[in-house]
């Protein structure tokens, strides 16, 4: 199934708002098998909306529109799609009883505003929302789908789960194509694709390899569509036996630093970090994981020298005689904030991010990453990239991989 995402508002184009719908759409058609082939946002006006759908037509057996839905005047979207569609405004009972329905449970009364909502072009389907007074609508016009849901994401993501990804599951279950993936550490990409040239060279029609490389990680998507979709797990299977005949030691099924953060809520313990180059990323990352208040305590962003001194207890004469981007300072900041938190284990990094501050016993790239446990402290130097972004990803995505590591050798049983 192809599908095209429109979204439709003035504050996308105004950059007052990221265009989260599309995204989150697009995500859940990727999950269910459908192909994406166009996103676009246009403005609140009927042209723009018109010449949106066109478009999305030409191409798309499904269209996912969001935004204008609401009663104020500003919002088109159901006028402009009563007129593309030929046909009108009508007032739709069933829309209506769930308004008051809504209604009934809050102490406001539905006015004219709220009244009009239950007016919807006299061809849609109207979706229940459970979560806002705008219905959602479902179109069918030669044997393609349009659905029209709200702009506030929260809403735009209920109905798209509770009503929309049914519907679509039995319209479109012959056009679906799926995938997998699987994160490979370590390896640049241009090497890897060599390395399974030969399995590429031999897959079946209609399944297909591609490449995701990332700040620190390459992913893998192999894809079958179609009737191909019988052969992915051969397909699959196959290229699993190729990755680990490579000897990657550090293959993950699933992706994202988020997958390794979550991994820390197997075991019953308590983690804390001490930041510097990463000013915070590592905790960003450990605290995007629901759940994450189990076994995370709390961190220091310690950029300057005086609160890795005064915060963390480093030793003066220690970031004098070594720098702060060394084994001793990294170690220090580990156990400092394993002492103060009361965490059974901590990490820290110290490093140069850059693009300035490099020298040559410690070029941009150079961080330290400490782990300290219940047995004591370790430490590790990398050398990672020239750029900053990369190098925070990947001192965090080290930093939490070596703490993870240290922490699975103390459960041998897990
Ligand atoms: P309402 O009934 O609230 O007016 P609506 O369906 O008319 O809903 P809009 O008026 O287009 O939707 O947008 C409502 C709010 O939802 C916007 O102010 C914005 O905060 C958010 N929103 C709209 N579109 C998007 C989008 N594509 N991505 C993220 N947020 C969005
Ligand atoms: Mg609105």
């Amino acid at each position: 199934m192809k599908a095209v995402i429109v979204t439709i508002g003035d504050e996308i184009l105004l950059g007052q708002i990221l265009d989260t719908n599309s995204r989150f759409i697009a995500r859940e058609l990727a999950k269910l098998g459908a192909e994406t082939v166009q996103m676009s946002s246009v403005a609140d006006e009927k042209q723009a909306i018109w010449q949106a759908l066109d478009s999305a037509f030409s191409v798309a057996d499904a269209v996912f529109v969001t935004g204008g839905l609401g009663p104020t005047k500003d919002d088109l979207t159901k006028t402009v799609l009563a007129q593309y569609f030929g046909t009108e405004l009508v007032f739709h009972p069933q829309a209506y009883a769930w308004l008051e329905e809504m209604f009934a449970a809050y102490p406001q009364r539905m006015n004219a505003y709220n009244q009009s909502q239950a007016m919807l072009p006299k061809s849609c389907t109207p979706l229940r929302n459970l979560k806002g007074t705008a219905s959602g609508m479902w179109f069918e016009k030669d044997g393609k789908v349009l659905v029209s849901l709200p702009g506030v994401p929260f809403e735009a993501e209920y109905l798209f789960a509770a009503e929309v990804l049914p519907k679509l599951k039995e319209k479109f279950h012959h056009l679906l194509l799926q995938y997998r993936m699987v994160t490979v550490y370590n390896i640049p990409e241009a090497e890897l694709a060599m390395k399974l040239e030969e399995y590429e060279k031999v897959l079946p029609e209609g399944i297909s390899l591609a490449y995701l490389p990332s700040e620190s990680y390459v992913r893998l998507r192999l894809t079958a569509k179609g009737r191909a979709v019988k052969e992915l797990s051969g397909c699959w299977n196959t290229l699993l036996d190729c990755l680990r005949e490579l000897d990657f030691k550090e293959l993950h099924m699933e992706n994202s630093e988020q997958k390794i953060a979550s991994l820390f809520s197997r075991y019953q313990t308590t983690i804390a970090c001490a930041e510097s180059c990463t000013g915070g990323n590592i905790a960003r990352l450990i605290t995007q994981v629901a759940g994450a208040s189990n076994y995370f305590l709390g961190g220091v962003v310690a950029y300057a020298n005086e609160v890795k001194k005064n915060v963390l207890g480093v030793r003066e004469e220690d970031l004098n005689k070594y720098g702060a981007v060394s084994e001793a300072v990294a170690l220090q900041m580990a156990q400092g904030v394993r002492h103060i938190t009361g965490a059974k284990w901590a990490v820290a990094t110290t490093g140069v991010a850059g693009p300035q501050g490099g020298t040559p016993e410690k070029p941009v790239g150079t961080v330290w990453i400490a782990v300290a446990g219940p047995q004591g402290s370790k430490a590790e130097k990398f050398l990672f990239s020239h750029t900053r972004e990369r190098n925070i990803a990947k001192s965090s995505l080290k930093a939490l991989q070596l703490l993870l590591e240290e922490i699975e050798k103390n459960h041998p049983t897990n």
